[in-house]
């Protein structure tokens, strides 16, 4: 199973997207915005365990060094 990237910080509820690389990580999975994760000083309120950046899914190269967007990706909307 590939880790559940919760869609919204647990603390503040702000939106995580997947690409988003502002998400922070603890090994249970909880999931909170990079302004919660300082002000807990990187430690999971609910596990105590330490957070990390996570991964942004999504935008990745694939082997051969194209950007491949992700197969759910839902585009910004254009602003023009
Ligand atoms: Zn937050
Ligand atoms: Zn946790």
């Amino acid at each position: 199973m590939a880790l559940e990237l919760r869609p919204t910080c647990e603390r503040c509820d702000r939106a995580l997207p997947h690409q988003s690389t502002d998400a922070m990580i603890c090994s249970y999975e909880c999931t909170f915005c990079g302004p919660c994760a300082e002000a807990m000083q990187g430690v999971c309120p609910s596990c105590g365990g330490g957070l990390e950046r996570r991964p942004a899914r999504g935008t990745g190269q694939i082997a051969d060094g194209r950007e491949v967007p992700p197969a759910d990706a839902r585009a910004v909307a254009p602003s023009a």
